[in-house]
């Protein structure tokens, strides 16, 4: 009997890690794991063990394993140098500890690259030299797929675009700088844009969260929208245009027509994107806005573990 190796591909969020058993291009299983106050490097390992030996019971043994970690991952060296949500993680040498646990070869990336090498290959990516991979969660993740390669810049830190600065002296941001895009253009972007609204609309519409802007998800900001609460398209109309903004700027420096847009609020599209067309408009040549086209990823939550499987393809292929 024969047995067909499948690549497995991982992806650790703040809050949970998933692995997905990857075969023909699609997920057909997924499990996953509470983070919770698993935190450390070796906790982290274990949980990816227990995945996949969870993965393995129903699907054999994985050929090669990807991840996607979130935080500054210096891919060629294998190791992650510090990340926001897990700070024990200095220096984490990741790639050597999970092979070494799991017993086959390991691919790592950042998760927002693993993404866009996702969306590349099997989504909205495909067929498209250029792009860049937006991903609006908490804040921002980013992707540069250029000439069909994900581009890493020097040490492999490439597309903190989230990071890139469009208020100066604006609010501090959990990278140590001031102003950052997604301050603006994320979940948390909405309840800083909503704090600082002085839209009379704005009482109504927070009476449905108990007053309180920190209980805005997304989620429930679009509904309120559907259901054509007059703050919360203004709210929408903001984000737009804030999201427009930096993808002008990246417009300018780059000249990357296409821009892949995912991530949870990407659901609210028909309420901001005529807003961040707008924006790139007021904020580029009109030959560049023009050009600009938006384009909503099309894998959702599978997209970044489509992308850790494939690398962990090319590391054994
Ligand atoms: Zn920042």
């Amino acid at each position: 009997m024969t047995t067909t190796l499948r690549d497995y591909g991982v992806d650790i969020g703040g809050t949970n890690i998933r692995l997905g058993v990857v075969e023909d291009d699609l997920v057909v299983a997924q499990y996953r794991q509470p983070v919770g106050e698993h935190r450390s490097p070796q906790a982290i390992v274990a949980l990816i063990v227990e995945l996949q030996q969870q993965a393995m019971q129903e699907w054999g043994p994985a050929r090669a394993v990807g991840v996607g970690a979130p935080g500054i991952v210096d891919p060629q060296a294998g190791m992650i140098l510090k990340s926001p949500h897990f700070s024990e993680w200095i220096g984490f040498s990741a790639r050597d500890a999970i092979a070494q646990a799991v017993g086959v070869p390991v691919a790592l990336e950042n998760d927002a690259n693993a993404i866009a090498i996702g969306e590349a290959r099997y989504g909205a990516g495909t067929g498209l030299t250029n792009f860049i991979m937006l991903t609006l969660g908490t804040g921002i993740g980013g992707g540069l797929v250029l000439r069909g390669e994900l581009f890493q810049g020097d040490r492999g830190f490439a597309a903190e675009v989230g990071h890139m600065v469009i208020q100066r002296d604006g609010p501090a941001c959990n990278c140590g700088g001031h102003g950052c895009w997604e301050l603006f253009a994320s979940a948390s972007g909405l309840h800083r844009l909503i704090d600082a609204s002085d839209d009379p609309a704005k009482a109504a519409f927070l009476e449905h969260f108990h007053g309180e802007s920190t209980r805005v998800t997304p989620a429930a900001a679009y509904e309120r929208a559907l259901d054509g609460d007059l703050f919360a398209h203004q709210l929408w109309r903001q984000f737009g245009g804030y999201l427009g903004t930096g993808i002008a700027s990246l417009m300018n420096v780059l000249g990357v027509e296409h821009f892949v847009i995912g991530g949870g609020i990407a659901a609210a599209w028909d309420f901001f994107a005529e807003a961040t067309q707008r924006a790139i408009a007021r904020h580029t040549y009109p030959e560049n806005a023009a050009a600009v086209q938006l384009h909503r990823a099309q894998l959702g939550d599978d997209a970044g573990i489509l992308g850790s499987a494939y690398l962990a393809s090319r590391c054994v292929a």
